[in-house]
């Protein structure tokens, strides 16, 4: 089937549209668990969807701070797949174009060694954080009471009542009911290392679970700065004339002013992502010991030296696909339970769409 002829998850594919309504459960409330969950929802299942934190978005992550949010998972995404641009298309409100495509590449100690690079491909950001995007698509489920936050799936096992079907363990302050029942399909919208653990500890699928073994990742330290005493437009001389820039730093590989993107405040803020490497060597490290090499090197990349009124870091364990799947979706059709995340693909906002929609096209 050409990508045209695909369905975008505002339309349903036409033989579901004749198929018997199921009942699939999709655990993971990031890009990849709302696009499946949406998809499938449209063609008319019934969907619930397990999120174990307060809120959706997954990596697509914004922090609400006193001065202003930060994105401090994904950053931006680009637009590749036209069934991605036209989902977008009905989120249009919510996507902007973010200058960040004029990114500059540092040397080790903050001197721009590329003066920007040809902008490739838009760079676009959701308002007024990056998480508005799936929050706005994951909307119908809420309404539905479908979309249970705060409930972490522990385990997944035969339905007591109804062997051939599915039900799942929960827990968390979200969870009324720790037993979710009669799921003909469960999916596993999770990074990769927790999609195996769970079928793990749930002791499934074990075919699907050794392919997701080969999968590898690597984790990111961010550490988010405001400095109050640089107010948009009348800026004072804080920092560089970039936005934007890689690193090429032995602690640091990206660096972005948040306040530089569309619709997101005036105070001056900073995110700061350290390089797989060195987030590795220093993954249990704690948050101030990181925060305080962080905002070193920061200064030196930077020169701005000035004692940020906020810092704060976030450990991601699973943040970033080095190795992949190698193919858009995993399904095992005996046990009618699959697995789809950005780490099927790549790394990208757009690999967890697309991920997302495969898994619902094949469930379909
Ligand atoms: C620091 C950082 C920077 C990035 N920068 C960019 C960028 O600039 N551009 C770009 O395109 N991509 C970027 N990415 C990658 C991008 O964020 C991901 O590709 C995308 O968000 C993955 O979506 P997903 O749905 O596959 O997974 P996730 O967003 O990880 O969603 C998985 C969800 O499952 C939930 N969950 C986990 N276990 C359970 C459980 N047992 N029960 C219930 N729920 C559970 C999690 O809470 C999470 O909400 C970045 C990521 C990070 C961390």
């Amino acid at each position: 089937m050409s990508k045209k002829s695909r369905t975008a998850p505002s339309k349903p594919a036409e033989s579901a549209e004749t198929a018997a309504p199921r009942h699939i459960a999709v655990v993971g409330a990031g890009i990849a668990g709302i696009t499946c969950a949406r998809t499938l929802m449209q063609a008319g299942h019934r969907v619930t969807v397990f999120e174990k934190s307060r809120g959706v978005g997954g990596r697509m992550a914004t922090r609400r701070t006193e001065f202003g949010s930060f994105d401090h998972g994904a950053q931006y995404f680009t637009v590749r797949d036209e069934r991605f641009e036209e989902a977008l298309a009905t989120a249009s409100g919510l996507v902007r174009p973010w200058s960040a495509s004029t990114v500059r590449v540092l040397d080790e100690n903050g001197r721009v060694v590329a003066a920007s690079l040809p902008a490739r491909e838009s760079h676009w950001v959701a308002t007024p954080g990056m998480n508005a995007l799936v929050r706005q698509w994951s909307e119908p489920l809420l309404e539905a009471g479908q979309l249970m936050l705060q409930t972490r799936v522990t385990r997944i096992e035969a339905d007591k009542l109804h062997p051939e079907r599915w039900q799942l363990q929960t827990e968390g302050p979200g969870t009324q009911n720790p037993v979710h029942s009669g799921f003909d399909a469960v999916v596993l919208a999770l990074p990769s290392v927790q999609a195996h653990e769970l079928l793990l500890d749930s002791q499934q699928a074990s075919a699907l679970r050794e392919s997701l073994a080969g999968v590898t990742v690597a984790p990111c330290w961010s550490l988010m700065l405001a400095f109050p005493q640089a107010v948009q437009p009348s800026r004072t001389s804080l920092g560089p004339q970039w936005n934007v820039a890689r690193s090429t730093h032995h602690r640091i590989a990206w660096l972005a002013r948040e306040s530089s993107k569309p619709g997101r405040g005036p105070i001056e803020r900073w995110t700061v992502q350290a390089s797989p490497a060195w987030s590795q060597r220093h993954l249990d490290d704690g948050d101030e010991r990181v925060k305080a090499k962080l905002l070193r090197a920061f200064a030196e990349v930077t020169g701005i030296r000035a004692e940020p009124p906020h810092a704060a870091v976030h450990r991601w364990l699973y943040a970033q696909t080095v190795k992949p799947l190698g193919k858009t979706h995993a399904w095992d059709a005996q046990s009618r339970i699959g697995a789809c995340g950005d780490w099927c693909l790549g790394h990208r906002v757009e690999d967890g769409f697309v991920s997302g929609l495969e898994m619902a096209l094949a469930i379909l």
